[in-house]
């Protein structure tokens, strides 16, 4: 595994990168997803917000086919499956019985 999984329990709260501190989800923003050039994804249990170039090649399936396979597509396992070395996973509860959103960062 090359990955780090920090789990994040403040749902409400912005989320900022550990390297840049950029609110990367921001609630005061009409759009609230704001990537930085350190963000791999951000994701939630139902799809996929925002993916990088750089990560999506890593991964076994593209984001258009895990999203054309829904039914059968477990976001969190597609994320965990990618061959990125060195990476951490931000696990925000969304306040909704076992659903999460991921933002990965990369780890430098
Ligand atoms: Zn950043």
């Amino acid at each position: 595994m090359a990955f780090q999984l920090i789990d994040l329990h403040d749902q409400q709260g912005n989320i900022t990168c550990p390297h840049c501190q950029h609110a990367v989800l921001d609630w005061e923003q009409e759009q609230y997803i704001q990537p930085c050039e350190h963000t791999l994804f951000m994701a939630m249990d139902l799809g996929f917000e925002y993916i990088s170039d750089e990560f999506e090649t890593t991964m076994q399936r593209s984001v258009d086919d895990i999203h054309a396979d829904d039914e059968n597509s477990n976001v969190f396992d597609e994320i965990t499956r990618a061959t990125f070395t060195d990476f951490l996973i931000y696990k925000a509860d969304l306040g909704v019985e076992g659903m999460y959103r991921y933002i990965g960062f990369s780890g430098k």
